[in-house]
């Protein structure tokens, strides 16, 4: 099964606003629905806290801790899409950097569930 961890944003999921916490990232990708192209096996949760600054040295320790490395990485829908949405860096170049440091690719979202 394919080996997949999500990085979400710990502002989004705090405001209780659209995200109380049941999940859905986790539906999708147990179901290989939304931005998941199959029945994935989520390794790993990051929590991105403002401003950024801990999404690349967590993803490093999560990989070490568990020692599994991801076949790939997916951004939450909240964190890709949500509005207004972070002021602090584009989920591209995140991703962009995610990529040049550990070779992993990143998806632009997890699920599309209203
Ligand atoms: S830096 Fe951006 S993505 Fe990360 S928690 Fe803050 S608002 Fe969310």
């Amino acid at each position: 099964m394919k080996k997949v961890a999500v990085i979400y944003c710990g502002r989004y999921v705090d405001s209780g606003y659209g995200c109380p916490g049941e999940w859905r990232c986790l539906k999708a990708a147990a179901l290989g629905e939304g931005k998941f192209d199959q029945p994935s096996n989520v390794v790993f949760w990051i929590r991105c806290e403002c401003p950024g600054k801990t999404v690349i040295p967590n993803t490093k320790m999560a990989m070490k801790l568990s020692e599994i490395k991801p076949d790939v990485i997916h951004f939450s829908s909240c964190l890709t899409g949500s509005f207004p949405p972070c002021p602090y860096y584009k989920p591209e170049d995140m991703a962009e950097k995610i990529k040049e440091t550990f070779g992993i690719e990143v998806i632009l979202g997890t699920h599309e569930y209203k």
